[in-house]
């Protein structure tokens, strides 16, 4: 089909999610290799945002599509409830509880990360009931976190914008202070990890905690824009959860499987969740599947009284659970969880110099995840508008310069490309991205190519 027909049947029949109204642009992509991709134009870009944080191994594996044809004449499709099971969703789990930290033995499979997160929470309000503790309903969660868009996992996220128009959502979640230590204004002039803490037990104190269930959170904050809390954030946030008999869920959906350099952000911190949530990177967006994690002692308590009460009819898609399988093996025999720290220290160095911009309020890296956090004034550290036209800055790099990088939580420019790119492909990455930047005025318009802000 030609560009112009897709274009037409696109914006007759499809849905995007967060599409603006007055944005009548498409870039309509048809095949990807490694970090390349080329639209329907035959024009080529380089990926630099693994689309939404994953193409972890790159795009257009053949090892991969081999393993999923290979399954689907096996065995394409069979459920996971009661007692049915099948080979390769034992494998996957069993692997999963080798990886993970000590004591998360054992995973529930689901088609993504929402789907995770309301599995989660579900999870957390019935292990308290099946311990005859039904009160703990509440989900702590903090403002400007992402938990994906349905309802639950939806309601912790901390976008109000997300949630304006669909109201009433779930009941009993409240938001906390996120430990973004760039922004002073949320601490009132304390230690951002004290003021949390102080809040955090307050809040404890206010709802009781005998009617908390768990606290929900990105162990580092994606969409926020890879905001990351200071080092004694989490050894100080769970040791208070564990005081009181609060579950920590950590909902690494972006930061697993060697996003940031590790297998989990877990490790990284050197804390464990009761429940952790993955997807994204599983498969590396090779086919749609997502793992929550359990603790032993989670684990064990849902599966006992009338059953444990989640559960899709794709939950642990034998498919999805192969190409898994695969994906963990490439990661592992490539080695990309030490590429991603070494090719995200190149990414800090060679990014560092961006910081002298005015727009550019701070830089922070962490594995393959980079974010610039924009400001109109480096002083105030306000966040730099978005661009009146519907097109936003990601839009002007793309279409000028072939890099797709994306704007997160409008002031953020994020990059999180697949962990096999090259120091070339992070070079030019960089490269689009500061032509850009040292075009854009304080108002966020973009003066014309070629002129100085
Ligand atoms: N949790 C986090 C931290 C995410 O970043 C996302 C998506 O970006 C989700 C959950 C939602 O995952 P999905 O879009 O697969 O439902």
């Amino acid at each position: 089909m030609n560009t112009q027909k897709l274009l037409e049947l696109d914006r007759r029949h499809v849905v995007h999610p967060h599409l603006p109204l007055d944005t009548q642009n498409r870039t309509i992509f048809v095949r990807g290799k490694s970090c390349s991709l080329w639209d329907a134009n035959g024009r080529e870009y380089l990926d630099a945002t693994g689309g939404l944080w994953l193409a972890q191994i790159g795009h257009g594996r053949d090892e991969i599509a081999d393993v999923a044809a290979a399954q689907m004449r096996r065995l394409e499709y069979f459920t996971t409830f009661w007692d049915f099971s099948h080979d390769r969703s034992i494998e996957l789990a069993a692997k999963l509880a080798e990886l993970s930290p000590e004591g998360l033995d054992y995973a529930y499979f689901t088609s993504g990360g929402s789907e995770g997160n309301d599995a989660a929470i579900k999870t957390a309000r019935y292990y308290h009931a099946q311990r005859g503790d039904s009160s703990r309903t509440w989900i702590l969660s903090r403002s400007t976190a992402y938990h994906g868009l349905a309802y639950g996992g939806g309601t912790a996220t901390g976008f109000d914008d997300m949630k304006a128009g669909v109201g009433p959502m779930l009941p009993h979640v409240a938001h906390l202070t996120p430990p973004h230590p760039f922004r002073t204004w949320l601490f009132e002039g304390q230690d951002p990890t004290d003021y949390c803490i102080t809040e955090l037990e307050a809040t404890i104190e206010r709802l009781g905690a005998e009617n908390i269930a768990a606290m929900i959170a990105e162990p580092i904050m994606g969409v926020a824009g890879m905001v990351i809390p200071p080092e004694d954030y989490w050894p100080r946030v769970s040791a208070v959860l564990r005081q009181h008999g609060i579950l920590l869920i950590f909902d690494e959906v972006v930061t697993a499987f060697g996003r940031i350099g590790h297998w989990f952000a877990a490790d990284h911190f050197g804390v464990t969740p009761d429940i952790m949530v993955t997807a994204k990177g599983l498969t590396s967006g090779y086919a749609p599947l997502g793992a929550v994690l359990l603790s032993r002692e989670v684990g064990e308590t849902v599966m006992t009284g009338h059953g444990y009460p989640v559960g899709y009819t794709y939950s642990g898609h034998p498919v999805g659970c192969a190409v898994a399988l695969a994906n963990l093996e490439i990661l592992e025999q490539e080695e990309l969880l030490s590429a991603a720290q070494r090719l995200g220290a190149y990414f800090a160095e060679r990014i560092a110099p961006l910081a002298e911009l005015p727009v550019v309020g701070e830089v922070r890296q962490v594995g393959m995840g980079i974010a610039l956090e924009l400001v109109a004034d480096k002083q105030t550290r306000q966040p730099l508008p978005e661009l009146p036209t519907g097109r936003g800055l990601a839009d002007v790099i793309r279409d000028e310069t072939g890099v797709v990088v994306r704007v997160s939580s409008s002031h953020n420019l994020v990059f999180s490309p697949p962990l096999v790119m090259t120091e070339g492909e992070a070079d030019q990455a960089i490269n689009a991205v500061a032509t850009v930047l040292r075009r854009t005025r304080p108002d966020g318009t973009v003066a014309s190519e070629g002129t100085q802000a």
